[in-house]
């Protein structure tokens, strides 16, 4: 059996903030401002692991009401979604994934997102996808007051 689960996620950009994103943490003047870390790639795949596996989203596990997961890692969102899938007896099949940013330009950290992926949610790197983007200087993103993501897994039984 396949299913394919979709996430999308956006975290406003603001000074003072690390910029978490991909799992790593990028030299920038502003990052992403939520009650976690904010990474907004990590929660677009989390959600994408949990729509395919028909668990809500990433909100009904991690309350951002909740101050257990103030400032939390992204990681631990990863391992948990990994963890209901694999106890429903599937695997991650795939998983392919857009950053949408102005600022700062990714292409040099594109590598390590990959292998950080790859890493916590427990896939080879040659099972993720990541495509880094501009927003053509359109709206909140391409003005640099944000960065969005979004996901789509592949999930197969067995
Ligand atoms: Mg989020």
């Amino acid at each position: 059996m396949v299913r394919v689960g979709i996430g999308y996620d956006i975290h406003a950009l603001k000074k003072g903030r690390p910029l978490i994103l991909g799992g790593l943490h990028i030299p920038h003047s502003k990052g992403l401002l939520g009650h976690s870390d904010a990474d907004a790639l990590y929660h677009a795949i989390t959600d994408a692991i949990f729509g395919a596996l028909g668990e809500g989203d990433i909100g009904d596990h991690f309350s951002d009401k909740d101050p257990k997961w103030k400032n939390a890692a992204s990681v631990l969102f990863a391992r948990e979604a990994v963890r209901c899938a694999k106890a429903r007896g599937f695997k991650i099949s795939f998983i392919d994934t857009i950053v949408v940013a102005e600022e700062p330009k990714l292409f040099a950290f594109k590598k390590q997102m990959r292998e950080n992926i790859a890493r916590d949610f427990k896939v080879r790197v040659s099972q993720v996808g990541l495509k880094a983007k501009t927003n053509e200087g359109f709206g909140p993103i391409g003005k640099g007051r944000a960065i969005a993501a979004e996901a789509a897994v592949t999930l197969v039984k067995g």
